[in-house]
C-alpha cells in the first residue's frame, strides 16, 4: 500500500507586511518619480514619467541603472553625451537622487485613506504589521518618523539598504519573519503597489495582494485622480489590475482601504489548508 500525509498550516495571518510610497503613504507614489525625472534633467537626458515609474519598488540605484537601460533612453544619452551611460554614472546619479530624495520625502508623506483602520483590525486579531521598501535607511527614516506621528508605527521596518539583495528577491520580507517572531511565511501576508513588491512576497512564499490604483501604476495623486474623466479613470484603473494580477497577485484591489475582504479570504483559505 502506497500512501504518503501532507502537513498544512491551518490558523489565523499572523503579519502583514506593507510597503511604503504607494502602499501606506504617498498615494500615486509621487516621490520618487519626481526626482528620478529631475536627476536625469540634469545630466541633461529628460525622461518621460512612464520611464521614471518603470522599474519601481527595486531599489533605487538599481532603479536608476535600469532606466539607463532602456533603448530610448540610451538612444538620448548617446546623442547628448557621445557614449553610452556607464555604471560611474549611474553612481553619479545615486549621488545626486540622495539628497533630493531626503529633500521631498516629507512633502509626500502623508497617510493613505484606510492605513490606520486597517492596522487596528489586523492587530485586533493578533496579527503582527511589517513593512519593507526600496527606499534606503535613511530616505525610510523620514517616513517613519512622519507616519508616527500620524499614528501609523509598523512592529517592524526593513529597507532596501539592510539586506544584501533588493526586490524582488524575498530577503526584506523574510528579515520581517525573523523580526516579528512569525512561525509560519503561508500564514504572511505582502501588500505592495508594484510588481517587483507582489514578486518580492511571491518568493518569500507568502499571499499578496495588489494596490492597483493608490501607487505606481495609475501613478497620480488623490486629487489627480478624482480629477479623471470616468472613462480615463477606468482604463487606467482596468490597465493596473492587469499587470498586477499578470505580475502574479493573489488579489488585486485599489487601494489599502479595501484590503480587509482579501485578508478573511487568506483566513478561510488557510483553514482550508490551502497555501499561497
Ligand atoms: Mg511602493
Amino acid at each position: 500500500m502506497n500512501f504518503r500525509y501532507r502537513r498544512s498550516y491551518r490558523g489565523p495571518i499572523q503579519a502583514v507586511i506593507f510597503d511604503w510610497a504607494g502602499t501606506v503613504v504617498d498615494f500615486g507614489c509621487m516621490a520618487p518619480a519626481v526626482v528620478f525625472i529631475e536627476v536625469f534633467k540634469r545630466k541633461g537626458v529628460p525622461i518621460s514619467m512612464e520611464e521614471a515609474r518603470g522599474p519601481m519598488g527595486t531599489h533605487k540605484r538599481v532603479h536608476i541603472q535600469q532606466i539607463t537601460q532602456l533603448d530610448a533612453v540610451r538612444q538620448r544619452w548617446t546623442a547628448k553625451h557621445g557614449k553610452a551611460p556607464t555604471e560611474a554614472d549611474v553612481d553619479a546619479m545615486y549621488k545626486d537622487f540622495i539628497p533630493l530624495q531626503l529633500k521631498v520625502l516629507s512633502d509626500y508623506s502623508a497617510l493613505i485613506p484606510g492605513t490606520l483602520e486597517a492596522v487596528k483590525t489586523i492587530r485586533k486579531r493578533g496579527g503582527k504589521i511589517g513593512t519593507t521598501t526600496g527606499y534606503s535607511s535613511d530616505m525610510t527614516a523620514i517616513n517613519l518618523r512622519d507616519a508616527a506621528r500620524a499614528g501609523f508605527k509598523p512592529d517592524s521596518t526593513v529597507t532596501a539598504s539592510d539586506v544584501p539583495v533588493g526586490r524582488p528577491s524575498p530577503n526584506m520580507c523574510l528579515q520581517n519573519v525573523i523580526n516579528l517572531g512569525v512561525t509560519t511565511v503561508e500564514a504572511c501576508v505582502k501588500i505592495d503597489d508594484t510588481v517587483p513588491g507582489i514578486e518580492e512576497g511571491l518568493n518569500a512564499g507568502m499571499w499578496t495582494i495588489g494596490l492597483a490604483v493608490s501607487g505606481n501604476e495609475v501613478g497620480l495623486s488623490l486629487a489627480d485622480y478624482r480629477k479623471l474623466a470616468k472613462a480615463d479613470r477606468e482604463r487606467r484603473r482596468a490597465a493596473a489590475y492587469r499587470r498586477m494580477y499578470q505580475g502574479g497577485g493573489h488579489y488585486v484591489v485599489d487601494s489599502i482601504a479595501d484590503i480587509m475582504p482579501c485578508l478573511d479570504d487568506i483566513e478561510a483559505r488557510l483553514e482550508r489548508g490551502e497555501r499561497p
